[in-house]
């Protein structure tokens, strides 16, 4: 489940007013239980951290805006998408969060209809 893309949607001189966002919090890391950070990077070279401003260009800037741990460096999942403003960075920032705060058990069930067969045990036969 993921949150709908403003890409083509993009409307200039018709900023969003600002309003006071939601605070989400972003639970720990599921590997090190270690504090997450929010980041948004260029997609494409040359690669690395965005900063807010107000302008992207005419063309928008590729991003990925994601959650990672500050200790261990594990990613959450990537939202990738064009923006142009500070509103859309600020929406792709939150879109990150959203990814990383709900992983779920939405793949459990295949975790656990490997159980009976062994394929959730190393190695997969014992003796080896
Ligand atoms: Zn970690």
């Amino acid at each position: 489940m993921t949150t709908t893309s403003t890409q083509g949607a993009h409307t200039p001189g018709n900023e969003a007013p600002t309003q006071a966002a939601e605070q989400i919090t972003l639970p720990p890391c599921p590997f090190c239980e270690g504090p997450p950070a929010v980041i948004v990077t260029r997609t494409f070279e040359p690669f690395g951290s965005v900063e807010p401003t107000e302008h992207f260009g005419c063309t928008g800037l590729d991003v990925d805006a994601y959650v990672f741990c500050h200790e261990c460096g594990a990613e959450g999942p990537k939202h990738e998408t064009v923006i142009f403003t500070q509103a859309d960075y600020l929406e792709a920032e939150r879109a990150g969060a959203v990814l990383w705060t709900e992983r779920s058990a939405k793949h459990r069930h295949l975790y656990d209809a490997g159980s009976p067969e062994g394929l959730n045990l190393y190695p997969q036969e014992a003796g080896q």
